[in-house]
Order: structure tokens, then sequence, then C-alpha cells
């Protein structure tokens, strides 16, 4: 297998309180230009289809009913249990392919598994690859300020599906994910990131007929929506803060078990260059374990781990909340 040339993304454990790290570069991201705190497209954007966007949420709202017509045609067992499934498959693909591959880079993998996991999460309908991991880039650089596409101290429902319809987070700009935007398969896809959803579909209805699709693709999409969306909504609103990070992000281990590990997003935040968002053996953080699983298959490789000094307790929230505010000295310390 070919590596892809997936460069070091170490300059995105800078904080994203420092005032320098706004105009710094991401994953990659040592090509990436500076992220303005107004989000202005550049020339490499990637417009998406056109008539698609014009509808807002319309589309959004009707996928939403689609479901129901089950009351009328009736459901299997085998409907639910492609429900179930399918909402684990998309999950992983979610947060092993959009999230911590796509947007972090936090492990390396070959051009063709990388294909495959951009197939894979696009199934969920979250749009493309590159353009969820362009946004959330620029998520982690302004959590919770102004330019964070969903930031959440806009209320619960911006930062859960609101922002998903502004018109400015409609296009991709692949300055800011250039290190992926070189594979013109993923700007093929990212383009009609439409393809793969559609193609998962008609597979449900070839394999189960009509109430497959209604409870096998359209249901399990909308929970895998939501799910994904609560990381965006919830995990900065509900849960506890282990680190100082600067922003709203929560760590929430109901979360954690609907999303696959991914509800540790105040351990996420701190150190976002993890491929391990459980910190701790109690976290669960299934999407880890899986990825344990391929890189001892030799699909996937150099799976990042959290540093030592995240362990260490004087770097933890409580112990750090009795520090005085820069300019004061505590007294303790200033015969010192
Ligand atoms: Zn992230
Ligand atoms: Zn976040």
């Amino acid at each position: 297998m070919s590596e892809t040339n997936a460069k070091d993304d170490s300059t995105m454990t800078v904080p994203r309180s420092s005032p320098c790290q706004i105009g710094q570069v991401s994953s990659t991201p040592a090509e990436t230009p500076p992220i303005p705190a107004s989000t202005t497209p550049s020339s490499d954007t990637e417009k998406p289809l056109r008539y698609y966007h014009q509808l807002g949420a319309v589309p959004f709202v009707i996928a939403h009913l689609v479901p129901l017509y089950a009351f009328w045609t009736g459901t299997r067992w085998q409907d639910w249990a492609l429900c179930a499934g399918l909402y684990w498959a998309r999950m992983f693909g979610v947060t092993a392919g959009y999230h911590r591959y796509f947007a972090h880079r936090t492990y390396k993998t070959s051009r063709i598994f990388q294909f495959f996991l951009a197939f894979l999460a696009q199934t969920s309908a979250q749009k493309g690859a590159l353009w969820w991991g362009a946004h959330h880039r620029v998520h982690h650089r302004l959590s919770d300020l102004e330019g964070d596409p969903h930031n959440s101290r806009k209320g619960f429902w911006y930062s859960h599906v609101g922002w998903l319809f502004v018109p400015e987070n409609q296009d991709t700009d692949l300055s800011r994910i250039k290190d992926l935007a070189k594979y013109p398969e993923l700007v093929w896809l990212n383009r009609y990131w439409l393809v793969p959803p559609t193609v998962l579909a008609v597979s449900t209805y070839l394999i189960g007929g009509t109430s497959a699709v209604l409870i096998g693709f359209f249901l399990s999409t909308l929970f895998t929506w939501h799910g994904t969306f609560t990381i965006n909504s919830l995990s900065h609103m509900l849960g506890s803060q282990r680190y100082e990070s600067n922003d709203d992000s929560r760590n929430n281990w109901f979360l954690a078990i609907l999303t696959m590990g991914e509800g540790w997003h105040n351990n996420h935040h701190h150190f976002m260059n993890s491929t391990r968002q459980g910190f701790y053996w109690w976290e669960y953080d299934v999407t880890y374990y899986i990825l344990r699983v391929l890189a001892a298959l030799r699909i996937v490789w150099d799976i990042k781990e959290p540093p030592a000094r995240v362990f260490d307790p004087s770097t933890h929230k409580a112990a750090t909340a009795s520090i005085p505010p820069p300019g004061i000295v505590a007294p303790s310390k200033a015969g010192g």
C-alpha cells in the first residue's frame, strides 16, 4: 500500500486561545494559510451544487418525515437490525473518518483506505469529507468565538443544526484542507457528496425493499446526524471540564457511548492531535479500539496517543483553578 503523504500535524497542538494561533496553520498544515476571524472564502473555494443549496433546510426537514411512512408499510425485525448496523458503521465513518482522519490527520493510512473512509463517512450524508474537515479545523481555531461555524454560545439549536443552513457555511474552502485537496478522487467525492448516501439507499432497497430504506437507511441516517450533531451542541454545554481549553468543550460519558468515543470532547479540545480521545482506560472510546485493530492489520498506522503530560493532575482544571490570574503573584510563591 502506498502511504498518503500525510504530514505531521503537530501545529494543531497550539492552544486555540493563543493570539497568534488564529493566523497559524492547521494540520499539515504547514501549508495552510491564516484563517481570519471573518471567514471569507478564498479563490480555492469549491462551490457545491447550487440547485441543492438553494433548497435550504427543505430536504433536511423532509428527510425527518420520510421514516414516518413506515407506519403504512409496516416493518420487520431485519429493518431495525439494519438500522442499528448502519448507525454504528456510519458513526465509525464519522468519527474515524470525517473527524480523526480528515479534520485532524491523527493517523495515517493508504490512499485506497483513505477513499474508503471518505465514502463510508459520506454515506451518512453530512456533506463531503473535505467540507467537513475544513469547517472542523476552523471550529478548533475559533472554538466558541465569532467565526466558529457552530459556535455553541449562539445557542443549542444554532450549534446543533442551524449553522448547516447559513450561506457562508455551504462552500468548501480547499485552502483550509490543502493536504487532502490534492487528491482528485476526494475533491470529486466532495463535490458529488450525495453519491455515497444514494448508493447506500439504493442498496438497502435492493436488499430489503421499501421498509428497509425507510428504517434501515433514513431512520438510521437521522440518528447518525443527531448523534454527530450532539458533539457540536451538547458536548459544548453538558458535562465536565478536565482541562482549561478556553472554550466550552465538555467530557460527557453518555455522549461518548452514543458517538463511539466522541463525547470526551474536552480531552479532545485540550489535545486534538491524539487519535485516542478517551484518555483514561475507563473513558470508552470504541473508535480508537477499532482503529487499533485496523493498525494490527496494517490497514492504518502511526496512531497518535495522548502525551504523558495530559495525565499530570497539575494540568487538570481542578488543580489549576486556584492559580491566580496573570499579574497577581500568589503569596506562597512570592518570596521564593
Ligand atoms: Zn476535532
Ligand atoms: Zn468542539
